[in-house]
């Protein structure tokens, strides 16, 4: 796949069509995840054109919608699974590569997975502590097994490297070859992996190149690999200025990093895949001045929404900046804090940000929200978890001076919840 099948770097908030959008929160209502299919498709062929020798997997934890399952592995990619519940979830939706990530695995994930493994899923277990090694050994597991390195960059060097290389994530990297060493006499041995979580950004790429290019020494020292796994954490762009990652200067600095080895180069994005292929729809029920004299046009206003750190938790979580547009008008400019309704002072989208005043009744939409968005979601304050549609427009072209796009292929991916169903599991009383 190639040129338009990959589309543009990068889909901005403003790209996409104000009227359809408006359209799906009108039949669905509103929190309502949007999730364009055809967009994660862009992206998986650009990341598969950028990475043409790698074997590319997805690391599902960003959406693991079946729809989004689906397309992504229709695409060509395998999946990477951080637990059982993913496992099972990525076999069902047609996936036969599937990569399972053992952090610290309860019993009964790792029990799950060799199940499925002892009835034939090609599965390959990546684990990140001698511990895990063990387990997998007493429950007669001889299957593929991949070691998690910790990168292991000290002080002095890249504090986002240094970040995603904590303790809790993988072996040291000094003790990885005689882990390794010891487990081929068991396992199949066929990778290391690592995953530094930090963000892989279109400036700087000197973590980046520094993680691989310990991953390529270690493949070196140890030989006899099939697969070295530099993990996922390519960024995307959440600020409307943000630049899109340069994927090929991405790639050209992974494999110069890596050097000569004797295997594949493995990746796993996630949120690659699917941020700028979802956007969040809330509409505004309470606007009030932040202080008593309202009159003045700028005085900054609290807009209420009807979605919160409930239904998209990064901002609150990570400080997280999500584009925010108002679909129903333009207005005059005038800071904005955009909140939830849950009774948390971090159950906000943003503070006083320069956008148009907005009225009660106004449809908002949320950018980036594809990955980590829906994944996230909780019942906290008793609220039931929003609804997701899916769409693609490609499915539908629009004849000139038609509506159609995005709305003539919605489908419901995931019923909006009830509050029977947040008490459902607390069974009769
Ligand atoms: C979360 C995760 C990824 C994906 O990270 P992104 O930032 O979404 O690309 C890849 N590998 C592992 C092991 C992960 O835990």
């Amino acid at each position: 796949m190639s040129g338009e099948a990959a589309g543009p770097a990068v889909r901005r908030l403003a790209d996409w069509s104000a009227a359809d959008l408006t359209d799906l929160a009108d039949e669905y209502g509103t929190p309502l995840y949007v999730t364009d299919l055809d967009r994660v498709r862009e992206n998986a062929a650009r990341l598969l054109d950028a990475f043409p020798d790698a074997d590319v997997s997805y690391a599902v934890k960003a959406h693991t919608g079946r729809a989004v399952l689906e397309t992504v592995h229709d695409a060509g990619l395998g999946a990477e699974c951080a637990s059982a519940g993913e496992v099972v979830r990525a076999l069902d939706a047609g996936y036969d590569e599937v990569q399972y990530t053992a952090v610290n695995p309860p019993a009964e994930d790792l029990d799950i997975v060799l199940d499925r493994w002892r009835d034939g899923a090609d599965l390959t277990v990546v684990a990140g502590a001698r511990d895990t090694v063990s387990r997998l050994r007493d429950r007669g597991y001889d299957g593929r097994l991949a070691i998690r390195v910790n990168p292991g960059v000290g002080a002095g060097h890249h504090e986002k490297v240094t970040t995603g290389g904590h303790a809790k994530f993988g072996v040291p990297y000094d003790r990885a070859p005689e882990l390794l060493a010891g487990a081929r006499v068991d396992f199949d041995v066929v990778g290391i992996h690592a995953h530094a979580g930090s963000g892989i950004s279109g400036d700087d790429l000197d973590a980046h190149r520094e993680l691989v290019a310990r991953m390529g020494a270690l493949a070196r020292e140890v030989g006899d690999l099939e697969f070295v796994d530099v993990g996922g954490g390519f960024g995307v762009p959440y600020r409307e200025d943000d630049q899109p990652l340069d994927l090929d200067a991405v790639a050209d600095a992974t494999r110069e990093a890596l050097g000569d080895v004797d295997a594949e180069l493995a990746i796993e994005p996630g949120r690659y895949l699917v941020a700028d292929a979802g956007v969040l729809l809330t509409r505004v029920n309470t606007v009030k001045p932040v202080d008593s004299d309202g009159s003045d046009g700028t005085v900054p206003v609290v807009a209420g929404v009807d979605a919160g750190m409930t239904t998209l938790l990064r901002p609150a979580m990570y400080d997280a900046y999500h584009a925010i547009r108002n679909l129903t008008a333009e207005r005059p400019e005038r800071p904005v804090t955009v909140a939830g309704p849950v009774c948390e002072t971090s159950d906000l989208f943003c503070e006083e940000r320069p956008m148009p005043t907005p009225r009660r009744g106004d449809l908002l939409a949320i950018g980036n929200a594809g990955a980590y968005g829906y994944e996230m979601a909780s019942t906290y304050n008793s609220r039931p978890r929003p609804a997701e549609v899916v769409c693609e427009a490609s499915e539908a072209p629009r004849e000139a001076g038609e509506a159609g796009g995005l709305v003539e292929t919605a489908s419901l991916a995931r019923e909006r919840e009830t509050i029977a169903g947040v008490t459902r599991l607390e069974g009769d009383r």
